[in-house]
């Protein structure tokens, strides 16, 4: 239930962007989640529509976009993201380098974040 937090947040800077750029209002927003962040879109769109309320994007439109977890493979250094949905899809094993078919690790701290992109006002 980290989402309402992060919903605050996301309010406060594009609040701060629309009194900068001079916007009425904020049509859509960009929003980057990491894979690991534990961010639900979902949730984040449903707490948008009711804290949103009084604040310059109301009813915004918002777009996510999503932010990899990466893997460092460990024998020859390659870095790759890690796609476990695609993987599957495609029958790979998501922590095996493409490079080299050896294993990878998680690269510390990637995916993990969440944050605002870019925002569309008028
Ligand atoms: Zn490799």
């Amino acid at each position: 239930m980290h989402e309402l937090p992060f919903v605050m947040k996301l309010l406060g800077e594009t609040d701060a962007v629309a009194s900068q750029q001079g916007f009425q209002r904020i049509g859509r927003i960009r929003i980057e989640v990491g894979a690991l962040s534990g961010i639900e879109p979902e949730c984040v769109r449903l707490y948008f529509e009711t804290a949103g309320e009084g604040h310059a994007a109301e009813g915004a439109e918002l777009e996510f976009v999503v932010d990899p977890a990466m893997l460092i493979c460990e024998t020859c250094g390659n870095e790759f993201a890690h796609e476990p949905e695609r993987a599957r899809a495609e029958g790979e094993d998501p922590f095996i380098c493409p490079r080299c078919g050896r294993d990878g690790r998680l690269k510390k701290g990637t995916g993990s974040g969440a944050r605002l992109l870019s925002v569309e006002g008028q």
